[in-house]
């Protein structure tokens, strides 16, 4: 995270974005529209105690069979961990349904990790 990038004109962050999407995509040409965003404090942080409040959430819901939880109020705010508390409870809920006792572990390689 760069809080301090925020206070950068427009002119500049769509220059480094551009050249991010060059080396990344190799993307080239004038944009037709470009519209910058300044999300400030966007990203969550957990308080004190977070992990512990999680853990009693989950271990109450896997008492009501039929009902899971996912997302970023969980493990994690990124991308990464919203997915993986995603699979865990997709998998959960096909398993009485399943001759496959970890169906959703065959595209592993698709996960994200982090
Ligand atoms: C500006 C910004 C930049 C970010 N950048 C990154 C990044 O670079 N990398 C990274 O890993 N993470 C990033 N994140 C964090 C990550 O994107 C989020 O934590 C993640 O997408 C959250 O996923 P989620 O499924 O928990 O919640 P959401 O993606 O918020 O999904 C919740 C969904 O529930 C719907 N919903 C809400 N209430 C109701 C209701 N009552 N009934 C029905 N539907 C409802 C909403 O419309 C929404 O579609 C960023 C977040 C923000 C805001």
């Amino acid at each position: 995270m760069h809080p301090e990038w925020l206070a950068e004109s427009d002119e500049q962050l769509i220059a480094w974005v551009r050249s991010d999407l060059k080396d990344l995509i190799g993307l080239r040409g004038e944009p037709e529209l470009t519209r910058v965003v300044r999300w400030n404090n966007a990203m969550p942080q957990y308080h004190l105690g977070h992990r512990q409040i999680a853990d009693q959430i989950e271990h109450e819901v896997a008492a009501l069979p039929g009902l899971e939880i996912a997302g970023n109020a969980l493990h994690g705010v990124g991308i990464a961990p919203v997915v993986r508390t995603a699979r865990r409870a997709a998998e959960r809920l096909v398993r009485p349904w399943s001759s496959d006792p970890a169906p959703l572990q065959r595209d592993k390689s698709t996960a994200t990790s982090s």
